[in-house]
């Protein structure tokens, strides 16, 4: 059985911390054996790495500073106690054009500032349809296949925010494709898309599946304990 710690990760996107965040209680701290890691707005990372929890930023710049209006460097995201970075989400691919080569910079650079890149990557429902998803993630890992110390998040586009999901196993496959590709074989990769507490047990009991990434299901507190207690039992 390898071991990877398993990961689950809350992605707020452009929400408000949910009510409860930092309760002694919350869903959201870390454990010692799952690694639970928010990823809240830019103007919440100081808030949330003050109460201790582990906090990633949804979006970092890899140049230090400069004429760079409204980004944030991953420098600035290392310095207020942050330890994650997502790369590469499917919206910033998609509002903000960022292409393989600039999302691959920003794996390279937040690895150099002491940050752990979480890399999304993901076909959109015409690529599928067309037969053409292990060419789209191949194209997508292509610049970063060889580095180590990053987590892989497979996130399909169509199933983001969609209630739609590929089945546990089919996924599975597709994980254990993303794998070959990768040089560190002990890379954890994380499924997103539609998880929540009814699908999570599914999908984490699949071997080559290390836990995953939340959005809509992680803005509910209890939804999220109850996938934070089906990784931690899986
Ligand atoms: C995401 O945005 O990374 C995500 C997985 O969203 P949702 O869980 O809402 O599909």
């Amino acid at each position: 059985m390898p071991n990877r710690k398993k990961f689950i990760g809350a992605n707020w996107k452009m929400n408000a911390a949910p009510v409860g965040w930092d309760a002694s209680d919350s869903p959201y701290f870390s454990m010692s054996n799952i690694d639970v890691v928010v990823f809240p707005t830019s103007i919440d990372l100081r808030m949330c790495t003050q109460k201790k929890l582990s906090v990633g930023a949804q979006y970092g710049r890899p140049e230090t500073a400069g004429a760079f209006t409204g980004d944030i460097a991953m420098q600035e995201i290392r310095a207020v106690g942050c330890t994650h970075v997502l790369c590469g989400h499917s919206e910033r691919r998609q509002h903000h054009e960022e292409s393989d080569e600039m999302i691959s910079k920003q794996v390279i650079s937040a690895l150099q500032c002491g940050l752990i890149p979480l890399l999304c990557i993901g076909e959109n429902a015409d690529q599928r349809e067309m037969g053409e998803t292990k060419e789209v993630l191949a194209q997508q890992l292509l610049a970063v296949s060889n580095v180590e110390g990053m987590i892989v998040a497979y996130e399909p586009v169509w199933a983001i925010g969609t209630g739609k999901t590929p089945t546990a196993p089919e996924a599975n496959e597709t994980h254990a494709f993303i794998r070959s590709l990768l040089k560190d074989k002990n890379t954890r990769i994380l499924y997103g898309g539609s998880m929540n507490s009814a699908n999570a047990a599914e999908f984490l009991a699949q071997p080559e599946i290390d836990g995953g990434l939340i959005g809509g299901a992680s803005l509910k507190p209890e939804e999220f304990r109850k996938i934070v207690d089906v990784a931690r039992a899986s």
